[in-house]
C-alpha cells in the first residue's frame, strides 16, 4: 500500500513539475505546414548598386514582424529565391525601444521615421514626450515629395509614425486629426469605412489638403495636389495585388511631384498579425506578397539609377522558425516559439548608390539617419 502511495506520489510530482517547466513558456510550440505558389522573382543588373553616385530618390520598405524566419520561409516555399534575397547589400538593425528590450511597432516605426529611439507606444515623440520631426517633415521642405504606404489601416503604428505625434498608438482620432498638417504628397492605407468613421471635422480638414478617392482609376488622380487613396479593404483575402500595385502608382505619383526627389514608405503590415496568431501559411502568403511589392520598388531603381531602396522590419514576430522545406514542391513547415514580439535582430537588404552604407549590424534610428544625410546632400 505504501509503496502504491509513493509511485503515485512520484508521478504527480513528475506531472507537476513538466507543465511548470511549459508554464514558464510563452507558448507551447505551434507548428504548421503551408504551400506556396511559386512566384518568381527579379535579379538587377546592380550597375548602379554601392556606387557613390548622389541618390535622388528613397524607398524604405517595412515587413512588419519580418524576421530571419519569415524571410526563410517565404524564400525557400518559393522555390529558394525571393527579389529581396537576390540583392547583394545584406545587413542587420537592432530594434530595442527606449523602454523596452522588445520593441513595439510604434518605437520602431518612429525610429525609422525620425533617427530616434522613443518608449514603446509612442509616436514621432521622444521620451519626453517632446514632439520629434520625422523624415518627411526634414525632406518635403527641401524639395522632396513624400508618401507612404502600408496594409495596415492608416492609423496603425508603422504609417503613423511618417506622419502623426501622439504619447499612444491607440489615439486613432488623434493619428487622423494630425494627416492634415503633415509633410506627406501620397497616402494610401486601410481604409474607406475607417476614414467615414472619423469626426467630421477630421474628414474635412483632410479633404481641404488631399483629395480623397476610393480607386486608384479615379479621374481626380491625375491633377491631385495631394492624395489619399483608401481601397475598401486591406485585408489579405480581398485586397488582391493592392501592395504591389499601388507601390508602382505612389512610385508614379511621386516622381512626377518632387522637384528634388521622393521618399516612400512601404510596409507589408500583415506578416506580424499573422505570426501573432501564430498561421504560418498566411505568414508566408504575406511575405510573398511584400516581395512583389520590392520587385516592383527594385524594378523602378533599376531604370531609375538614382533610386536607393532599403528592405527590413520594425521587430521580429512570433520566433517564427523554418523547420523543413521542400523548395521544389513549395511546401514548409514551421514552428512559433511565441506569440509576441521578440528582440532579435531583424534582415535589411539594399539596392541602389550608397547602399553599402547599410551592410552591418546598425540600430533602427541608424537607418532613418543615413536616409536623411543622404538626401540632405547640397
Ligand atoms: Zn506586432
Amino acid at each position: 500500500m505504501r509503496r502504491h502511495l509513493t509511485l503515485l506520489l512520484v508521478a504527480l510530482c513528475a506531472t507537476l513539475s513538466l507543465s511548470a517547466q511549459t508554464g514558464n513558456r510563452e507558448v507551447k510550440a505551434a507548428a504548421a505546414e503551408a504551400y506556396a505558389q511559386k512566384q518568381g522573382s527579379y535579379t538587377p543588373s546592380f550597375t548602379h548598386d554601392g556606387k557613390k553616385t548622389r541618390v535622388h530618390n528613397v524607398i524604405l520598405m517595412i515587413g512588419d514582424g519580418m524576421g530571419q524566419g519569415a524571410v526563410n520561409a517565404a524564400m525557400y516555399a518559393n522555390g529558394g529565391e525571393l527579389t529581396m534575397t537576390n540583392l547583394h547589400t545584406i545587413g542587420f538593425v537592432r530594434t530595442q525601444s527606449a523602454d523596452n528590450f522588445t520593441t513595439d511597432s510604434a518605437a520602431s516605426g518612429t525610429a525609422y521615421a525620425t533617427g530616434q529611439k522613443t518608449n514603446n507606444g509612442f509616436l514621432g515623440k521622444n521620451p519626453a514626450r517632446e514632439t520629434i520631426a520625422n523624415i518627411p517633415e526634414i525632406l518635403a521642405p527641401q524639395g522632396y515629395a513624400c508618401g507612404v504606404l502600408s496594409t495596415d489601416d492608416l492609423n496603425g503604428a508603422t504609417p503613423a509614425a511618417f506622419f502623426a505625434h501622439q504619447d499612444s498608438r491607440n489615439a486613432k482620432e488623434g493619428i487622423w486629426a494630425d494627416l492634415p498638417n503633415s509633410q506627406l504628397d501620397f497616402a494610401s492605407a486601410g481604409a474607406q469605412a475607417v476614414f467615414v468613421s472619423m469626426p467630421i471635422s477630421t474628414q474635412e480638414a483632410i479633404r481641404r489638403r488631399f483629395t480623397v478617392v476610393y480607386d486608384p482609376r479615379d479621374p481626380a488622380v491625375r491633377n491631385s495636389q495631394r492624395l489619399l487613396y483608401l481601397p475598401p479593404s486591406v485585408d489579405g483575402k480581398d485586397r488582391g495585388p493592392y501592395l504591389p500595385q499601388t507601390t508602382e502608382m505612389a512610385i508614379d505619383y511621386l516622381s512626377a511631384r518632387g522637384k528634388k526627389g521622393f521618399f516612400l514608405m512601404v510596409e507589408g503590415a500583415r506578416i506580424d498579425k499573422h505570426e501573432h496568431s501564430n498561421e504560418f501559411p498566411e505568414t508566408i502568403r504575406e511575405t510573398l506578397d511584400f516581395d512583389k511589392a520590392i520587385e516592383a520598388a527594385i524594378r523602378f531603381a533599376e531604370q531609375d539609377g538614382h533610386t536607393l531602396v532599403i528592405i527590413s522590419a520594425d521587430h521580429e514576430t512570433g520566433a517564427t522558425i523554418l523547420n523543413r522545406a521542400d523548395p521544389e514542391t513549395g511546401h514548409a513547415y514551421g514552428i512559433f516559439a511565441s506569440k509576441s514580439h521578440t528582440p532579435m535582430m531583424v534582415p535589411l537588404f539594399a539596392y541602389g548608390p550608397h547602399s553599402l552604407e547599410f551592410a552591418g549590424v546598425q540600430e533602427n534610428s541608424d537607418v532613418a539617419r543615413k536616409i536623411i544625410q543622404l538626401l540632405g546632400r547640397k
